[in-house]
């Protein structure tokens, strides 16, 4: 076929490729980068526990503050980090990542949520709510509220205490299946 032969050809025809700016239809499942829902991590590490190529990281600074940190390049798309995660903290893109020759721009750091115990003032993850609403419900047990902002020791602290004077019939906790009245044992 000569060369004339194709540009008619290709006159009646409308353009095969697409116009750059025309929005792509994304596949339901698909993969983009990594997003980090803060309000909801607690910093358990799985995420970078399972992420064989490492893409995710944490970095532990010398305020006792720690970095989730997400490096794009290396990152497979795997979505194991978004399987395991207990807290549902992170999920995929569903639009295309920016191109760019900017790779500082492909390394994504976030700092973990912390607060200071209200007993020890030691720095803790706080528990998410969604995440007691999950267990609990709606409405939380008002000991659990409390019980949640502690660290982990006084919070084991806190619940032996009320443990123990739930035994002696002093407390009627919300949340502990303990009789305090005179029944007898089975
Ligand atoms: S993002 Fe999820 S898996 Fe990773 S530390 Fe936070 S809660 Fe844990
Ligand atoms: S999708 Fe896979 S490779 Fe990417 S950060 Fe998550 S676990 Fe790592």
């Amino acid at each position: 076929m000569g060369i004339l032969q194709i540009i008619l050809q290709n006159l009646g025809h409308r353009p095969r490729t697409r116009w750059v700016n025309d929005p792509v239809p994304f596949p339901e499942n698909y993969r983009g980068i990594v997003l980090y829902h803060r309000d909801r991590c607690i910093g358990c590490r799985i995420c970078a526990y399972v992420c064989a190529p490492a893409a995710i990281t944490f970095t532990d600074n010398a305020d006792q503050s720690v970095d989730w940190c997400y490096f794009i390049e290396r990152c497979t798309f795997c979505g194991r980090c978004v399987d395991f995660c207990p807290t549902v903290a992170l999920s995929f893109d569903r639009s295309a990542p920016d191109v760019t020759g900017d790779r500082s721009r492909h390394r994504i750091v976030k700092q973990v949520p912390h607060r200071n115990c209200p007993r020890c003032g030691k720095r803790v993850r706080p528990l998410p709510q969604s995440l007691l609403k999950r267990h609990y419900g709606d409405t939380l047990p008002t000991d659990i509220v409390e019980l949640s902002c502690l660290c982990e020791e006084c919070r084991r602290r806190g619940i032996s205490e009320r443990l123990k004077r739930a035994y002696e019939g002093r407390e009627q906790t919300e949340w502990c299946p303990v009789r305090t009245g005179g029944e007898d044992d089975d």
